[in-house]
């Protein structure tokens, strides 16, 4: 939970959360809040009265869940006086007057399952609103709210339309913006933003990254300290956000804001030199991107070639799924526009945090329907995705990689019909790379513990350290309150990185990572010497990590990695790789 770490008399207020993207901004704040979808009325077949009866209940789990959630926060952070104000929420999701009334008009009318629910709360709304009664009058205010945020539940929707009703620049407060929202944002409008939920490896973290937003995330109750129309600054190196700054704080920021520029400018100066240590060790770096038009921005900063292509992103755009054809286009434009270079093109990692509308909400999505789980329930999906990757490798250098690999058998299938794609794609006479190099993420700690069994079916592995920390140390990477225990220095994580090390030795596989580690100069030091050959990362930090790999002693880096594996304790680990790296490149830590 966020302190309100100093109220000066000055009318200054600091409150600290979680430093997810760098840089300093200054301006008027929006907060958003839950805002009324709009609702269409669809026609359901008989059968498919059933399913939505079913999203339905989801939906109003779901609400329950949110609402339980900001009722601990509130009592934690007030008082369970005042938390008892969700108790009427609570109680109007369980009344059965209003679930039977819903499914009495799905099931009479025919219609879809928000349309039902949109026109029975109204009818709740319009009730209470017509009384004589103030305090029963201003119940309807509840019934919307509640209404609104069953509705966006049923449409996959949040808060978060709010941004596109924006009308000047400003600085985003909400309670949690979608990866996919996020990648959507108008950076012209949005200046910098503060989430209550998240973690740093949440992918609303990592996409402000990309963006190059200054960006907090974990800052509780954030939505309710701060108001509309107040100015704040946020400093998304370390993670404060300040509401309405005194001049000598803007002045204080502002030098932060000049020292940062000037150490851009240095850092870009090494972008066409290699990633080697002082004694000679190679490595590569190279680029995580969402879309073919990053790959601009990652050889603007010397990346060497694209290392994990996020195409769930893709799918996550409005509209139609993409098909064959236009993801062969987007994969070949990232081909040709990375060549030399490779493009690592990673089938669809959807779910988790990276939900399309409309689709099922669980109880445990991180645990639940994901990535490769969904690739091989969807053949046809499947089978268009890797289609049109070996198309595309007729264009560049292409390889393969599948997300979320958690036993030999799934690897085994995916290659397989991997295989009847290669052999349909000869038949049609369309030419694809023969050669193309397919790999797998090892992101699951299972699949680090079978690494021997795996790697003689791939001829790479990259770790996904942000889903590997997660799993192996039972940490949801999207939970604020949690977060402090997501670290990747964990003696645990880094055995089976050292597992998956040796195992892909002994096969003649390479090992690369790709997991927001991978980026972080305080970790460098540790993957350098864990053996692991290329890192990729947001093109945002590459030039901060080559600049400390290019100061770096490999020798070093490797009695390091020798150390951390004997310790026990994360902290431990932490400081001796952070230590090491501060002491080559002090300049990178100076602001954090
Ligand atoms: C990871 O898990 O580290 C990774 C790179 O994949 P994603 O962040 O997309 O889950
Ligand atoms: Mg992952």
């Amino acid at each position: 939970m966020s302190d309100d770490v100093r109220t000066g008399s000055n009318g200054e207020r600091l409150f600290r959360g979680i430093a997810a993207a760098g840089g300093v901004v200054h301006a008027r704040v929006l907060v958003l809040r839950q805002a009324a979808p709009e609702v269409a009325q669809r026609t359901i077949p008989e059968d498919g009265i059933e399913a939505e009866r079913l999203r339905f209940q989801e939906a109003l789990l779901e609400t329950r869940r949110q609402i339980q959630k900001i009722q601990h926060k509130v009592s934690e952070a007030m008082g369970a006086q005042e938390a008892g104000i969700f108790d009427a929420h609570l109680l109007t999701l369980e009344d059965p007057n209003l679930t039977q009334q819903v499914v009495r008009r799905m099931t009479n009318d025919r219609v879809n399952a928000e349309w039902a629910f949109h026109e029975v709360i109204n009818q709740y709304a319009a009730a209470l609103q017509a009384v004589e009664d103030e305090y029963l009058r201003e119940r309807a205010a509840d019934i919307r709210d509640i209404g609104n945020r069953v509705l966006n539940n049923l449409m996959g929707l949040a808060a978060e339309q709010g941004l596109a009703r924006m009308t000047q620049p400003s600085i985003v407060i909400a309670h949690d913006l979608a990866p996919s929202t996020t990648a959507m944002l108008d950076r012209s409008k949005v200046l910098g933003f503060v989430t209550e939920a998240g973690g740093v490896t949440s992918h609303t973290a990592i996409m402000a990254r990309k963006l190059r937003i200054p960006a907090i995330v974990g800052l509780s109750e954030a939505t309710r300290r701060v108001q509309s129309g107040d100015y704040a600054l946020v400093d998304g190196h370390g993670g404060a956000l300040i509401i309405n700054p005194t001049d000598a704080t803007l002045f204080q920021y502002g030098q932060i804001r000049e020292r940062r520029a000037a150490l851009d400018q240095r850092l870009l100066d090494l972008r066409e030199q290699p990633a080697v240590t002082l004694d000679g060790h190679r490595m590569v770096l190279a680029a995580n991107i969402d879309e073919p038009g990053d790959v601009i921005e990652a050889q603007r900063v010397g990346a060497e070639g694209i290392g994990l292509f996020r195409t769930e992103y893709l799918f996550l755009r409005p509209g139609e799924l993409p098909d064959e054809a236009a993801q062969t286009t987007a994969y070949r434009m990232a081909a040709e526009a990375a060549a030399p270079h490779a493009v690592v093109i990673r089938t669809m990692d959807l779910g988790g945090d990276k939900l399309f509308p409309g689709a099922t909400i669980e109880a445990n999505p991180f645990l639940g329907w994901r990535a490769i789980r969904i690739s091989l329930a969807h053949r046809d999906w499947f089978a268009a995705q890797l289609r049109a990757t070996l198309r595309a490798s007729a264009f560049g250098k292409v390889r393969l990689m599948y997300p979320m690999i958690s036993s030999l058998e799934e690897l085994v299938d995916a290659n397989a019909i991997l295989e009847i794609c290669r052999e349909e794609l000869r038949n049609e006479g369309v030419s694809f790379d023969e050669g193309m190099e397919v790999g797998m993420m090892i992101e699951v700690p299972g699949a680090a513990l079978i690494a021997n069994q795996l790697a003689p079916h791939v001829d790479f592995f990259s770790l996904g350290t942000n889903d590997l920390t997660q799993y192996t140390l039972a940490v949801d990477r999207m939970n604020e309150r949690v977060a402090s225990l997501h670290r990747f220095g964990h003696p645990a994580v880094l055995r089976l990185i050292d597992l998956t090390v040796q195992a892909a030795r002994r096969h003649g596989c390479r090992v690369s990572a790709c997991g927001e580690a991978a980026g972080d100069p305080a970790f460098i030091p540790l993957f350098v010497g864990l053996g692991v050959e290329e890192l990729s990362a947001t093109a945002s930090v590459l030039p901060e990590a080559k600049f400390l790999m290019r100061r770096l002693k490999y020798t070093e880096a490797v009695a390091l990695a020798e150390s951390a594996l004997a310790q026990g304790s994360a902290d431990e680990v932490e400081r001796q790789s952070r230590a090491l790296a501060e002491s080559v490149a002090p300049e990178l830590f100076s602001d954090r």
